[in-house]
């Protein structure tokens, strides 16, 4: 009878045996394992070590495979990531070059990759990782939650290990929705504004904050959790909806009297993003000492036809080779004739639904085959042209449109 060569219990009483060289370890034994690894780094005080972390380049090229596009945001937090470990790496030292985090913000329209880029990147990191909304969030004694409440879901990510927490990264998505209403402070409270920003400020400045453990709202009964910030990064992403007129004006204001011809005719309308500065991120309602501690500013691009169409079939997850898998479980070989994606591309763009809208349209063009072709007995599947078209047609455009302005 095989046994844990850990704990000797056999594979009977425990739920999973593995096999080594010479001997077994069950599942529990591997848990625990873990678990006194992960203590003994938080102990050492270190970070993954320099030589086992993935370089840039190496960052940038994982989410090459997920992500199309959006270079610029991606070579900014593959350079962060990196920074990140190792700032960790270095701390302890005794030499008096302090390196000082360099938390991102990312502005880009929604839908153009945002969440993905962070969800992505967190696969392939070696430190706790979190995403959390801002919308969520409100000043001290309103409802909402509090700021420190970003920090509740990191600890659970680092199962409740605080030092490990504290070497964390936190995504905080929205975060144009605590901007500032007006240009001028408000006389009046501005809940969910400039007082959530002082609080979000003192986060990412780095102090030692009191975190509810569970989330939500502190109460005074509570039992809190002290979390240093000094050493977390902060990757802030954003829709910043309208700023792109910002960006045109201050373009144009400092056109005026400055070879004005010359500078008009390089400005790239279709992308303005592209030209954004810090102090369109002011003019938007966020504080200055926000967005100083935002130090590295990037954009997403907006979604061109082309790169919704790659975003169809490229990466490696893509939503058509996702419909290819589903389709093989059942031993049916599936094809989309290639006008079809360019169907489903030139729709997406029509009704404005972005990448988002991608997943809706094949959604609604594939539910009929999905619903018969298992009955069948057929090996392949292809879906033409006709038949796409015949699908969106009938199907209840609003609903579409709905399911995708959910997510
Ligand atoms: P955002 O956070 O910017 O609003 P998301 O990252 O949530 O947008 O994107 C929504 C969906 O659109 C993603 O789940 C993904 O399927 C698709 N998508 C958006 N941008 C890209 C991209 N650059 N590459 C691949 N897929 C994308």
């Amino acid at each position: 009878m095989n046994k844990c060569s850990f704990c000797g219990r056999t594979e009977r009483e425990v739920g999973l045996l593995i096999y080594g060289m010479d001997g077994y370890i069950c599942d529990e034994c591997v848990a625990q394992a873990s678990q006194i690894v992960k203590q003994h780094k938080a102990d050492k005080g270190v970070g993954p070590k320099l030589e086992d972390l993935p370089k840039p380049k190496e960052i940038k090229a994982y989410l090459d495979k997920y992500v199309i596009g959006q270079d610029a945001a991606k070579i900014a937090l593959s350079v962060a990531v990196y920074n990140h470990y190792k700032r960790l790496n270095h701390r302890g030292e005794t030499d008096d070059v302090e390196l000082e985090k360099s938390n991102i913000i990312m502005v880009g329209s929604t839908g153009t990759g945002k969440t993905l880029l962070a969800r992505t990147i967190a696969k392939m990191l070696l430190v706790p990782f979190s995403i959390v909304d801002a919308t969520v969030l409100t000043e001290a004694g309103y409802v909402g939650e509090d700021v420190e409440s970003l920090l509740s879901r990191l600890l659970q990510a680092a199962d409740g290990d605080v030092k490990l927490a504290e070497k964390g990264i936190v995504f905080i998505d929205e975060i144009d929705k605590i901007a500032r209403k007006g240009d001028n402070p408000s006389i009046t409270r501005d809940v969910s504004g400039e007082g959530v920003q002082q609080g979000l400020l003192k986060l990412l400045e780095g102090s030692v904050v009191n975190v509810p453990p569970q989330g939500g709202r502190k109460h005074p009964e509570q039992q809190f959790i002290q979390v240093d910030t000094r050493n977390i990064l902060f990757i802030c992403g954003g829709a910043f909806d309208g700023i792109e007129k910002r960006i045109a004006q201050r373009l144009n204001t400092h056109v005026v009297g400055f070879d004005a011809s010359r500078n008009v005719a390089k400005i790239d309308k279709a992308n303005m993003m592209q030209y954004i500065a810090p102090m369109d991120l002011k003019s938007f309602g966020l504080i200055p000492e926000i967005i100083g501690r935002l130090p590295v500013l990037t954009h997403l691009e907006p979604l061109d036809r082309k790169a919704l169409r790659s975003i169809l079939t490229e990466p490696k997850n893509s939503i058509v080779k996702q419909y290819k898998k589903m389709f093989e479980i059942d031993g049916v070989a599936l094809t989309f004739e290639e006008e079809v994606l360019d169907y489903v591309v030139d729709k997406a763009i029509e009704f404005s639904l972005g990448a988002r809208g991608l997943r809706s349209l094949i959604e609604v063009i594939m539910m009929k085959p999905m619903f018969e072709v298992p009955s069948t007995g057929v090996k392949e599947y292809v879906v033409t042209l006709d038949f796409a078209r015949q699908q969106v047609e009938n199907a209840n455009m609003s609903v579409l449109k709905e399911s995708t302005e959910d997510r």
